[in-house]
């Protein structure tokens, strides 16, 4: 679709602050620092969490990156256990915008607060299509979370059909408009944007390290456009996708993408920290 993008042809990046510097030895660095969560789905019972935990501790203890995992709700604990005296953040994998009431089944993000979860995933694509959550549900938990105080994984992305009729800028820019209605400047800085084309999710089918960057500079445009490059430039994009220890350092490469959420892969220690080291 050589036209999606026309927007930002000759214009990735912020004309205001250059997202790479000259490096004597690779001839460039990222500026932003990276992010690289792992998404565990529905998968680790609290003892396999920490296990897995206790396995990946060593393997990036040295990491340049902010290293996060996303457990299911009932692992919460054993895991912010299991990270103490590291720099591992633990991320929840969705909650519910009221502080309190009658929602069978739910989790509220001052529940998560009151267990000092630090991250929390909203509006991944398997909440979308399996479980309802729509635009205004998205930007509800966004609101939720962030007054709780916790740091927003917010996860966008087109599904294949509407790639393939050329419109996944305006919906990943309708997402990202939707999610982030009322955000303010200051809130901003505790969002993080994961671009996760559906398509690629759980597949093997990896966009390309172009593709992935077209669409992260395009949110960054977007942001720019609702607040300012200076506040876009701060805000970490990841790209999420059969992100894995082979293709992540070229996707990580890419000047838009700031990290990587990462499904299947984060259950391997071993293969999330090779894509922890690739993220330099
Ligand atoms: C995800 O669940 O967010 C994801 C990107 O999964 P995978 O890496 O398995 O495609």
């Amino acid at each position: 679709q050589p036209d999606l993008f026309s927007t930002l042809k000759g214009n990735l990046g912020s004309p205001y602050f250059a997202p790479f510097q000259n490096d004597k030895e690779k001839g460039w660095i990222h500026m932003r620092k990276y992010v690289i969560a792992g998404n565990w789905k529905m998968n680790k019972t609290p003892d396999e969490a920490t296990a897995l935990i206790n396995e990946l501790k060593p393997l990036v203890a040295g990491a340049s990156c902010d290293v996060v995992v996303g457990v299911p709700f009932v692992d919460l604990p054993a895991a912010l256990e299991a990270v103490k005296g590291t720099a591992i953040g633990v991320a929840a994998q969705n909650c519910h915008w009221e502080k309190s009431g009658a929602f069978t089944g739910e989790v509220s993000a001052e529940m998560l607060k009151a267990m000092k979860v630090g991250y929390v995933i909203i509006g991944h694509s398997e909440r979308r299509t399996y479980f309802g959550d729509t635009d205004v549900t998205v930007q509800k938990r966004v609101r939720a979370a962030l007054d709780a105080g916790l740091t927003v994984i917010l996860c966008v992305g087109e599904y294949l059909e509407q790639r393939e009729q050329g419109v996944t800028g305006e919906v990943v820019a309708m997402q990202t408009k939707i999610a982030l209605g009322g955000v303010t400047e200051e809130e901003l800085k505790r969002i993080i944007i994961a671009y996760e084309p559906v398509w690629a999710i759980g597949t093997g089918r990896t966009a390309t390290a172009q593709q992935a960057n077209e669409v992260c500079a395009l949110i960054r445009n977007t942001l720019a456009g609702l607040y300012s490059w200076t506040c876009a430039d701060d805000v970490v994009v990841q790209y999420g996708g059969s992100m894995n220890a082979g293709n992540a350092a070229e996707l990580l490469a890419q000047p838009d993408v700031d990290g990587g959420l990462i499904g299947g892969a984060s259950l391997k220690p071993q293969d999330f920290a090779a894509i922890v080291a690739a993220a330099k």
